[in-house]
């Protein structure tokens, strides 16, 4: 029997009514024991489904997929750096980013509470994601985004017939809006909603199984709100706790410097930042709710956080392009840091969204030389 748990207070919530957070509004993680057989898993088709018992849906008839997952790992272009350094390509989802592991989990969970309309806020992509499964399953729902978000984001939640919100001002003043409407909807939120963890938690049980079932000594990935890191994490821990893997890989989490509360939070130093412009959007969080999950599972990994600058964003995603990458800028905060941070001798390095999410963006960047 799975339950929503938090980790603040240890309230206990059943997992088969549609909370999203606590009496007292803490956030809720999901007390769920997965299991793992390799054999049959590597019978199933090539979809992070494939991992059938380590994900939190009852009921077959409840999946809400669009063949999405199992993606390519192909190895980095720069032959400069130290070690091996795969790519893992989450820019191939069927809405673009890796975003769509945690939106066919958290839907499939919505239509197996029965749950008819939803609510959710990003920057962008998780919007994306959430309406594109949201269109797949029948159920209606409300999306926010700051206005000023890549007009690509913006036409794909609203071609994928979600009710579409733009918000005047930063991240944060998006997800008051969300919020407020979450008082009435059940908030699909990748931040706050516990089930998103579960589908970005299949990353992990890619790595491991294109390894042959071992963890590499790094991964780099770039971190906002941590919906991947905490899904990486997670997907790890239990494939230790499995037997599957010996131990967990470093995290190696990147923030924009222009917006880079965890990495001054893991200096020792405020969580209040004043963000600047950056262009990697995705990750443009100045409050994230999951800070102290975020800052634990780094430290647990013995994994760091590191800050880019808009220079070395914007040289690490020109150069993935002329390699034949076709990636958004904010996935260039995973290539950024290689040359200059200690991977060890098999890193993976995680590319999340796809190009032509910032169509528009990307030319006015290149023009601008750094
Ligand atoms: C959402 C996102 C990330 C990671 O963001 P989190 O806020 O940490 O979940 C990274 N890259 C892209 C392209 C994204 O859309």
């Amino acid at each position: 029997m799975s339950a929503l748990i938090s980790p603040e207070t240890g309230v206990r919530l059943s997992a088969d009514e549609p909370h999203w957070r606590g009496p007292a509004g803490e956030l809720l993680d999901l007390e769920f024991d997965p299991t793992f057989d390799p054999e049959r898993i590597a019978q199933r088709p090539p979809t992070m489904w494939r991992y059938r018992e380590a994900l939190p849906i009852n009921d077959d008839a409840s999946i809400v997929t669009l063949g999405e997952g199992c993606t390519p790992m192909i190895p980095y272009f720069n032959a400069g750096v130290r070690g091996q350094v795969l790519l893992k390509l989450d820019t191939l989802f069927p809405s673009g980013s890796y975003k769509d592991r945690g939106a066919s989990v958290l839907i499939s969970k919505a239509r197996e509470l029965g749950i008819t309309r939803v609510v959710e806020d990003s920057s962008g992509n998780a919007g994306a994601a959430i309406a594109t499964y949201c269109a797949r399953a029948g159920i209606a729902c409300d999306i926010y985004v700051p206005a000023d978000t890549s007009p690509a984001k913006l036409e794909q939640i609203r071609l994928a017939g979600a009710t579409l919100h733009p918000i005047e001002g930063d991240r944060d003043a998006t997800a008051t809006a969300a919020l407020t409407a979450a008082e009435h909807t059940y908030y699909a939120s990748h931040v706050w909603n516990p089930y998103f963890f579960h589908g970005t938690k299949t990353c992990a049980y890619e790595i491991a199984e294109q390894l042959g079932w071992n963890a590499p000594d790094t991964i780099v990935t770039p971190v906002g709100n941590g919906t991947l890191l905490l899904g990486l994490h997670l997907g790890f821990s239990e494939l230790r706790a499995a037997g599957l893997i010996e131990r967990l890989p470093r995290l190696i989490a990147v923030q924009a410097e222009a917006c880079a509360p965890l990495v001054s939070a893991w200096r020792g130093r405020q969580r209040k930042i004043t963000p600047r412009p950056t262009v990697a959007e995705g990750i443009a969080i100045p409050q994230p709710r999951r800070a102290d999950q975020c800052l634990n599972a780094v430290r647990e990994t013995k994994g760091e956080f590191v800050p880019v600058s808009e220079r070395e964003l914007n040289k690490a995603w020109l150069a993935a392009l002329a390699a034949g990458l076709y990636i958004e800028p904010t996935s260039a905060a995973a290539l950024a840091p290689l040359g200059h941070c200690d991977v060890g001798s098999k890193a993976v390095a995680l590319l999340t969204g796809h190009g032509l999410k910032a169509a528009g963006k990307p030319a006015k960047i290149a023009s601008t030389p750094p």
